[in-house]
C-alpha cells in the first residue's frame, strides 16, 4: 500500500490501523505475503460470521457506490452483498447507460459526484488504468473491480483464497491456466499474486491468446518455473490447479478470429479422468462452453465454491479499508 490514507470522514476512534485503512485497492502488486495472510484470515472469519449469524453491523452507517461501466453478475452482486451483510448500504450504479455518463460526463466527474455521497467506490471500467485514474481524482478509497484487460485484484484474492481453502496451501503447487491468457484480466492478476509463493506455472492457450510479455516478465524476474503450451492434455495429469478461462469475445476486433478460437478447450469428464484425485478446477465465471456441465458433479469442480468465496473476500476488504477489520 504505502500511500497516505484517504479520508473516510472523521477517523473513528475505534478504527484499526491494519495497513489497509483508507487505501485504494488497484493492483495485486500492493499485496505481500503478510497482507495476504491478513486478508485471508479476515475472510475466513467473515465466512464463519455469515454461516453463524448471516450478518453483522460492522459497517453500519457506511455507504458503498458500486459503479460498473461493464457487465457483471458476481463481482457487482457480491460487493453489494458484502456491504449489506456488514450492515452498510449501497448506491448501485450498474446501469451507467441511464446515468449522466450517457450525457457525456467524464469518469473523474462521475467519481467526484459519487464520493460526495459514499464512503468508498467500487469501479469496473473497460479501459486499462481507469481505476488508477478514478483513484487519482477521488479523495475516498477506490477498489478496482476490473479495468479492461488490465487487472482484477479482488478476483485474484478470492482465487488464491479458494486455493488455500481447497488445498490447504499455496506453496509447492503446479498451477495450470487455460484459455484466453491474453485478454483475461483474472489470469494476469492471479499470476502476479501467486509469484509471492513457491508455485510452478503452466500457461495453456492458442498462439494468438498467449500470456502478455509483462506478466511473463514478472514470472521470470521472480525466478519461477513456467511452461507455455497449447495442449492441455499434456499437462493436466501433473496439475494441482486447473484454472480455466472464457475467451473474451468483447475484446476481439475481428469476430472471425474469435470464432476460430472460442471452443479451443473444453474440459470434460474424459480429461478429468486423467487428472490428479486432488486437483481442483477453477473458473472466474461466466462459463460459456469451456467446462462441460457434467464436470459440475465432480467434487474437484471448485468454481461454485470459488464464486461464494468472493463475498467473504470482499467483506474482508471493505472492512479493512474502512478501518473495521
Ligand atoms: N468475470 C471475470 C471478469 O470480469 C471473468 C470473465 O468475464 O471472463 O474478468
Amino acid at each position: 500500500m504505502g500511500q497516505p490514507a484517504k479520508t473516510i470522514g472523521r477517523v473513528p476512534a475505534d478504527h484499526f490501523d491494519n495497513g489497509f485503512y483508507g487505501q485504494d485497492i488497484l493492483s495485486v502488486s500492493q499485496f505481500d505475503r503478510d497482507k495476504l495472510d491478513y486478508i485471508f484470515n479476515v475472510a475466513h472469519e467473515m465466512r464463519v460470521l455469515v454461516e453463524r449469524f448471516g450478518s453483522a453491523d460492522l459497517l453500519q452507517g457506511k455507504i458503498l457506490a458500486n459503479l460498473f461501466y461493464e457487465p457483471s453478475t458476481r463481482t457487482s452482486s457480491s460487493f453489494m452483498a458484502a456491504m449489506m451483510r456488514l450492515g452498510g448500504q449501497v448506491i448501485p450504479m450498474n446501469n451507467v447507460q441511464y446515468s449522466s455518463v450517457t450525457k457525456g460526463e467524464s469518469l473523474p466527474d462521475t467519481v467526484r459526484t459519487l464520493e460526495s455521497y459514499a464512503d468508498i467506490i467500487v469501479l469496473r471500467h473497460p479501459e486499462m488504468g481507469a481505476a488508477a485514474t478514478a483513484a487519482h481524482y477521488a479523495a475516498k478509497p477506490v477498489i478496482n473491480a476490473g479495468d479492461g484487460v488490465g487487472e482484477h485484484p479482488t478476483q485474484a484474492l478470492l482465487d488464491q483464497f479458494t486455493i488455500l481453502e481447497e488445498l490447504g496451501r499455496v506453496d509447492d503447487l503446479k498451477v495450470t491456466m487455460v484459455g484466453d491468457l491474453k485478454y483475461g484480466r483474472t489470469v494476469h492478476s492471479l499470476t502476479k499474486l501467486l509469484v509471492n509463493y513457491d508455485v510452478e506455472f503452466v500457461f495453456v492457450s492458442p498462439d494468438i491468446l498467449r500470456m502478455p510479455k509483462d506478466v511473463l516478465d514478472v514470472v521470470r524476474e521472480t525466478g519461477h518455473q513456467f511452461t507455455v503450451t497449447d495442449d492441455v492434455h499434456d499437462v493436466v495429469t501433473e496439475s494441482d490447479v486447473l484454472y480455466v478461462t472464457r475467451v473474451q469475445k468483447e475484446r476481439f476486433t475481428d469476430l472471425v478470429e474469435y470464432q476460430r478460437v472460442r471452443d479451443h478447450y473444453i474440459i470434460d469428464e474424459a480429461l478429468m479422468a486423467t487428472a490428479k484425485e486432488k486437483m481442483i478446477v477453477m473458473h472466474p465465471l461466466p462459463r460459456v462452453n469451456e467446462i462441460s456441465y457434467a464436470v459440475d458433479e465432480d467434487p474437484r469442480a471448485a468454481y461454485f465454491r470459488q464464486m461464494r468465496n468472493g463475498m467473504y473476500i470482499r467483506m474482508a476488504l471493505l472492512a479493512a479499508v474502512l478501518g473495521k477489520a
